[in-house]
């Protein structure tokens, strides 16, 4: 059940807004067939992201991530943006919405059209799409390389080749984190949807938001460490919730 009061403060606070920023994690796409890491006995638990999704073990033995990357990219590329995605890309096509932050690398933000009427996507863990090899850095199309007959990929050079997504220990691009930063200091609103918010330096931007004026909204299932900072906390499902927030905004 969608708290009616919440949704009314942050209708009120969306409306007020011209300068809003959308920071997502992977809850937003669990209503889209794609896991986060909490769920249980899904893909996650199967394949512990510190051992599949960890540069160290990728760099000692590249067929784990592999493994998991084989089932995950089944799911990304068959899985549509769900109603919270496109609430965003609608907040967007208003004027509303002028950078979205993921932490996804799913791309569904893009699918539900976010991006072609203005805002910046700033992809923080990369994304699905292009794979680029992690000796030499050349990079190449996944149509380009074999990446079903082998245990692994390995470029000419006898690198190993991996999806451009960053990893466990691996460092941000820099200019992307700081885009998104920036981004954060000018909004004068954040907002924050399906994220646990433990993984830094990600989960910086919403005090770097509060920081600069920004109101604080937060939309997911369970409480964060960082709660304190919202405004206000909507609990419950992304797209429930957006849906709610867009039929009030549109009135
Ligand atoms: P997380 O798994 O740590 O946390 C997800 C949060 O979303 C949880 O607090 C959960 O309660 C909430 N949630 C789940 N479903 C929801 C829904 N329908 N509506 C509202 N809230 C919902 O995710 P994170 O903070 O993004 O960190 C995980 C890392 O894993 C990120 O770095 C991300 O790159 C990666 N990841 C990405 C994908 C993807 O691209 N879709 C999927 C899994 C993991």
């Amino acid at each position: 059940m969608v708290d009616i009061e919440k949704i009314s403060k942050a209708v009120e606070i969306i409306k007020e807004s011209n300068h809003i920023v959308v920071f997502s994690g992977a809850g937003i796409s669990t209503e889209s067939g794609i896991e986060d890491f909490r769920s249980e006995g899904g893909l996650w638990s199967r394949y512990d992201p510190s051992i599949y999704a960890s540069y160290q073990y990728f760099l000692q033995d590249p067929s784990k991530f592999w493994q998991m990357h084989k089932e995950l990219e089944g799911i990304v590329a068959n899985a549509e943006s769900n109603n919270a995605h496109k609430a965003i890309a609608e907040l967007e096509k208003i004027g509303k919405v002028k950078a979205i932050i993921t932490q996804n690398i799913d791309m569904l933000h893009q699918k539900s059209g976010s991006g072609t009427y203005g805002a910046k996507i700033y992809e923080l863990h990369g994304a699905y799409g292009i794979l680029h090899c992690v000796n030499c850095g050349k990079e190449f199309a996944f149509e380009e390389v074999d990446t079903k007959r082998v245990e692994y990929p390995v470029c000419e050079c006898s690198g190993y080749i991996k999806p451009k997504v960053v990893l466990f220990g691996e460092s941000l691009p820099r200019s992307v984190l700081d885009g998104a930063m920036n981004a954060c200091r000018d909004c004068d609103c954040f907002i924050m949807v399906g994220s646990s918010l433990v993984i830094s330096p990600a989960n910086f931007m919403p005090s770097i938001a509060k920081n600069h004026g920004a109101y604080v909204i937060f939309v997911n299932r369970e409480n964060t460490m960082m709660d304190d900072l919202a405004d206000v906390f909507i609990k419950g499902s992304a797209g429930e919730i957006f849906t709610e927030l867009m039929k009030r905004i549109k009135k």
